[in-house]
């Protein structure tokens, strides 16, 4: 499909939400794609970019973002407490804060560098067991919580269940996010993007449709 692509399909899904053109952040998600297709990206103008292995970003992007100012980063994948320095050097935005334990090494963190990323909670809005996220129900008391702790959040995060209309799950989110006063959606991939911006998505996360699928090999 392609940058352009998904760039006319997101003007197109934001007039028809009546919404701003570049009301939506696209988060290109550049995990395990072979570097030339990423480079690609980058000198199209594609400035915000998703991964989810902290070693991974590690390796690839400080060069990069030499090379392309203005890039940021977003952490998208899950992240354990022994990579989050190494995180926090890194990225711009971490939407994974799925955890209690997290959220504690986190306000740590930020305070020990006066310095808060961007973040999204990560609701697990389908109850999935083998899925990562604070449960619909847990949600209100975990963002307190975090608020306690003197975490300033950005908006909440899902992925839907595979197997499912993401639409319902979208609504959840925006549901939850709206009664916490939070404003960030960080929701719609691939394949659901354009229902999410309908359903009020601040940032999109897209990878194989822009890259080409991906080569785990
Ligand atoms: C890999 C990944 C994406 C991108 O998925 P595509 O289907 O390739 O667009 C988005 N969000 C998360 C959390 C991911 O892990």
């Amino acid at each position: 499909m392609g940058l352009n692509e998904i760039r006319r399909r997101m003007l197109a899904a934001e007039t028809a939400a009546g919404r701003s053109p570049g009301d939506v952040t696209l988060i290109a998600v550049s995990k395990v794609q072979p570097p030339a297709r990423v480079e690609a990206v980058l000198k199209a103008g594609q400035r915000v970019f998703g991964e989810n292995y902290v070693q991974e970003a590690a390796g690839k992007w400080p060069g990069w973002r030499g090379e392309f100012p203005g890039t940021q980063l977003h952490m998208i994948g899950p992240l354990q407490t022994n990579k989050l320095n190494a995180a926090l050097d890194l990225f711009d935005a971490i939407h994974t804060l799925d955890r209690p334990s997290l959220a504690q090494k986190l306000a740590r963190q930020v305070q020990a560098r006066g310095h808060c990323p961007q973040l999204f909670v990560q609701v697990n809005t389908g109850a999935e067991p083998q899925k990562a996220g604070i449960l619909p129900a847990a949600t209100d008391a975990f963002i307190a919580d975090c608020r306690a702790l003197g975490l300033t959040l950005s908006g909440l995060m899902c992925i839907p269940p595979e197997d499912q209309d993401p639409v319902p799950h979208f609504r959840i989110l925006r549901g939850l996010a709206g009664r916490n006063g939070l404003s960030g959606l960080s929701m719609g991939m691939s394949a659901d993007f354009e229902a999410a911006i309908a359903e009020g998505a601040t940032h999109i996360r897209v990878g194989s449709a822009i890259f080409g699928a991906r080569d785990y090999g």
